[in-house]
This record gives structure tokens, sequence and C-alpha cells, in this order.
């Protein structure tokens, strides 16, 4: 899942453009681009999965971070 590596969080993106790349026959897609923002923050970045190789390549402050289930964990604390 892609997270805001500013905020830590998936939640604020949106993506803003998205388009594919396909073969040259046009019969298969190769890639798709996906420009994304966080609203919170106003980070903008890229996300180029390649379903080729099954990459998925990040720019501009985006981060892949494994979705977890449950636990979400808590920075700061306090009481
Ligand atoms: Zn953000």
């Amino acid at each position: 899942m892609l997270c805001c590596e500013h905020c830590q969080s998936p939640k604020h993106l949106r993506i803003t453009k998205s388009h594919t790349t396909v073969s040259n026959d046009h019969t298969q897609v190769l890639k798709i681009h996906e420009y994304l923002k966080c609203r919170e923050c106003g980070l903008e970045g890229t996300a180029t999965a390649d379903l080729e190789s099954e990459t998925l390549d990040l720019s501009g402050g985006l981060v892949d971070s494994p979705e977890r289930p449950r636990a979400t964990p808590r920075v700061g604390g306090g009481a």
C-alpha cells in the first residue's frame, strides 16, 4: 500500500492523474503510471507499476508499506 512518507499514511493520498503504457500492438498493458498527491501535506509523487517485472517504482516521497491487518503503531504515546 502506498503511503505518504511525511504523514506515514495512505489516507490522504489522491490519484491526480494516471495513464498506462501499452505494448506496440496495444494488446497488453505494460506499465501503469499514477500521479498522487497528499491532501494533508501537499506532497506529490509518482508510482509506476511495471506489470512485466511486477515491480513498483516510487518517487517523490511515496513509500510502499506493507498493509497491516490491525495494529496501528502509536507514535508519541501520552497518558
Ligand atoms: Zn502527507
